[in-house]
Parts: structure tokens; C-alpha cells; sequence
């Protein structure tokens, strides 16, 4: 039989996520299961929404839906586009692929944008692009290059060109600043395991005016009961006194998420942003030092991700496997080529990344 309560103690998780929990958001966690319903329940929910649409800029209430931050993006690309349509994508790695991915599984057009590993994402190209386009697709922060791209300057292009405009934050949010109504994005999705710091399990979709415009005027619903949006809204409108969705809230999830937004209120979001870009900062200049150079070009480095390039990523991994702590190799299109190290959670302090440093300088001395 397999006792999941004695599975040997697993390593400290430095990997481009998920993070791991802060005790008192894991007290939060291990609560006895409440029910998904009445006065108790309803206080929670609709706390843990607006602390959401508050962190993301969001006047709109987003939505709060079980499965992972894939499932927002499945949502959310077939509530703001219909079959047919044309949207252009940016291809900015493994996570701009897979929005590419997504878009065509939902019978849209795609229409690449390359982008060069480590650049930015150049807006002009986009909106060279994105004339008569539906919708425009990017990554935040792409976690397989590390690079933080423009969604502001994107924002303006879309806003110019009448296109959607859709953000993949799952790796951004919490760790970056994201303006929704501020910037005019149209829909951004996340997850509640990077930035939030809170269990995998649950998608944000959040939408700005544009996006809850074009949710209101399609022709006809999308081809889902769970993911059309207007079935979370109908619960929101005919059951918001005392189960305000249509299904079974994962109400630990829901309560370790309470948590961990409650510390990131506190402190403030622009001060817990300032604290893990200096802190990726660190890394970087140590990664430099010990000859691996950072994957994203300067001034365009996310905060939650370090992605440095390395001679023998699985070397360094290993050594340090063996010192307790798990980091991340490349993803495609690096991969074999980069470590990449997750700043989330628990183990996002000074002294795990002095330790991660001190471990790398070993590995590669040997
Ligand atoms: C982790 C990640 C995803 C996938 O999220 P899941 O929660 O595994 O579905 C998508 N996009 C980006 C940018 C990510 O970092």
C-alpha cells in the first residue's frame, strides 16, 4: 500500500513552479473540507474574488474555476473567439506555442509572430500583423525563456487595431505588476501555484470591458457547459446568496488561496513585486559570475523565473538534487540548453538563493 503521509520528505522546490506553501497558508490547507455553500462559504468566495480582480487591477469580478491555468486559457480563448476567426500569436517559446496550440484546437486561425529567444516581443510587428485580426494571443512572461514581455505597449496595439487582446499571466501574477483596466487588456488568465503562492488546482480568467463586451455579443455560446462564462454568471445572478457557481468548490484550495492573497495584500503588491525582482537580480549577478549568462535580454528579466544558459544543466541539477533543493532544466526551445530556477513561494528567500548559487559554483568547478 502507498502511504502518501510517509512518503520521504521531498527536496526544497526552486523549479519555474509550482512554488511550495508558507506554513500558515498550508495550516489553511489541511483544514477539514467546508462546504462549498451558505453565509460562511459565500464570505470567503467572494473575499477571494475581489482580492483578485483588486491584484490584477480588474473592476470586473473574474472568475474562479477548478482545473489548472490551462483550463483559463481554454476558457478564455473560446468565450472571446468564435470558429473561423483569425488571432495572431506570439511565438515566444514553449508557452507562446502552446496559446498557438490552443487557439487551433478551438478552429481559429493562428497567425505567427516570431520572436527571437531572450528579445522581448516587438508590439510594431504585431500590429503589422494584427490588421483585421480578431484577437492578438501573448505570454506574459514566457516561463521556458525567462523574458518579461511588453503586454502594455501590446495592450495600446490591440486597443489601435480593434483586436481582443488575451494575456497568458499564469507565470507573471503575484510576481509582476498586471493593470487589466489600466493597461485595456481584454482577458488575462492565471494560476493560483506561481506568483499567487498558493496549491495548484484552480485558473483565473479575468476580463477587462473589451473582453466582457465581445463575451456578451457572440453569436452563439461556446461548445462547453463548464467553460462557457455566461453559465458562471447565471449561478453569480440566480444562486450568488448562497452558491454563487455552478459547481463543487475545491474549498481547500479556496481557503490555503485566502491565505496566501491576504499576506500579498498586506504587505502590498508593489512591495512583493520590488522584493522578488531584487532577489532574481541577485541570482543573476551570481549566475553571471559563475560564467552563466542570463537568457532574456537586460531589462527584460522576469521575476519569478531565472533562465541562464549552462554547459551541463543536468550536472548542476543533479549536484544540487543531491543537496536537497530541485531547479529546473530547459524547456523547448532550450531545452538542454539553460537551467531555470523558480523564485515562488516559500523557498523565494535570499539564503535558498545563496544556497542555489553555492551549489552551482560546485558543480560547475568540478
Ligand atoms: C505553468 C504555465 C502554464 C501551465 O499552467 P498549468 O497550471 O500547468 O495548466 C501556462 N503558461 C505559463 C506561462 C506557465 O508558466
Amino acid at each position: 500500500m502507498l502511504d502518501p503521509r510517509k512518503l520521504p520528505e521531498g527536496p526544497a522546490l526552486m523549479i519555474a513552479g509550482p512554488g511550495q506553501l508558507y506554513d500558515e497558508d498550508l495550516e489553511a490547507l489541511g483544514r477539514q473540507v467546508i462546504a462549498h455553500y451558505g453565509d460562511v462559504w459565500v464570505g470567503v468566495h467572494n473575499h477571494v474574488l475581489e482580492s483578485l480582480g483588486a491584484l490584477l487591477g480588474a473592476t470586473q469580478l473574474p472568475y474562479l474555476i477548478p482545473g489548472t491555468g490551462t483550463t483559463g486559457l481554454d476558457a478564455a480563448v473560446m468565450n472571446l473567439f468564435e470558429a473561423g476567426q483569425r488571432v495572431v500569436v506570439a511565438k515566444t517559446g514553449f508557452f507562446g506555442t502552446r496559446l498557438m496550440e490552443i487557439a487551433r484546437a478551438h478552429r481559429l486561425e493562428v497567425t505567427e509572430v516570431e520572436v527571437e529567444i531572450g528579445e522581448p516581443i516587438d508590439p510594431s510587428k504585431i500590429e503589422e500583423a494584427a490588421s483585421n485580426a480578431n484577437g492578438i494571443l501573448t505570454v506574459h512572461v514566457d516561463t521556458s525563456t525567462g523574458v518579461r514581455h511588453p503586454i502594455e505597449e501590446i495592450a495600446a496595439v490591440a486597443r489601435r487595431t480593434g483586436a481582443i487582446y488575451m494575456v497568458d499571466g499564469i507565470a507573471s501574477v503575484g510576481g509582476e505588476m498586471v493593470d487589466i483596466d489600466g493597461w485595456g487588456i481584454d482577458a488575462l488568465v492565471t494560476g493560483t501555484q506561481k506568483g499567487l503562492e498558493a496549491p495548484p488546482g484552480l485558473a483565473i480568467v479575468a476580463l477587462g470591458e473589451g473582453g466582457r463586451a465581445r463575451v456578451e455579443a457572440r453569436s452563439e455560446r461556446p461548445l462547453s457547459w463548464y467553460l462557457d462564462l455566461k453559465t458562471w454568471d447565471r449561478y453569480r445572478d440566480e444562486w450568488g446568496a448562497w452558491h454563487p457557481h455552478p459547481v463543487t468548490m475545491p474549498s481547500p484550495l479556496i481557503l490555503a488561496l485566502a491565505s496566501s492573497l491576504d499576506r500579498i495584500a498586506k504587505k502590498g503588491l508593489a512591495a512583493v513585486v520590488g522584493e522578488r525582482a531584487s532577489l532574481a537580480e541577485s541570482l543573476r549577478v551570481g549566475l553571471r559570475d559563475l560564467g552563466l549568462a542570463a537568457v532574456p535580454k537586460e531589462g527584460f528579466e522576469a521575476n519569478l523565473v531565472v533562465a541562464a544558459y549552462a554547459p551541463d544543466p543536468t550536472s548542476i541539477q543533479k549536484h544540487l538534487l543531491d543537496q536537497g533543493i530541485m531547479i529546473s532544466g530547459g524547456l523547448e526551445p532550450l531545452g538542454g540548453k539553460t537551467i531555470r530556477v523558480g523564485l515562488m513561494g516559500k523557498t523565494a528567500t535570499p539564503e535558498m538563493v545563496e544556497r542555489v548559487l553555492q551549489g552551482i559554483a560546485e558543480a560547475v568547478s568540478q
